[in-house]
């Protein structure tokens, strides 16, 4: 993910674990704590589901919430990551990032965002 901002912006980001439940996210606008809610809903598991997909579910999940957070920190500095093809925001969902327009396609994989998928601008809204 850290890669994925590098790669996007030219710029330096980093994401460092900082304590045991929170992350550092700093980047080219400042920093700040993320705080990370690692926890999987496991009823919300399909039953029946085994060990290996349990990990997989965990990996998606917490991408998934580091991506919120980036999104937000992001936000909180007036900046938005947005898809070049459609200028709609990217939100992480099942290890994937994804497109919010109305296309709502897969854009990346998180780890493989390039340049040409992605651009952080200043957004509007804020
Ligand atoms: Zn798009």
């Amino acid at each position: 993910m850290r890669d994925d901002l590098r790669r996007v912006t030219s710029r330096r980001w980093s994401l460092e674990r900082a304590r045991p439940d929170g992350w550092l996210l700093t980047s080219p606008y400042g920093s700040g704590a993320l705080q990370l809610d690692p926890a999987v809903d496991e009823e919300a598991l399909p039953p029946g589901i085994g060990a290996e997909e349990v990990q997989q579910e965990f990996v998606d999940e917490a991408l998934q919430h580091v991506g919120d957070r980036v999104v937000d920190a992001l936000a909180d500095h007036g900046m938005a990551l947005r898809c070049r093809a459609h200028a709609a925001p990217l939100t992480v969902c099942a290890g994937r990032w994804v497109c919010d327009s109305r296309a709502a396609h897969d854009v990346a994989d998180v780890g493989s965002l390039r340049r040409g998928h992605a651009e952080v601008i200043a957004s509007s809204d804020s």
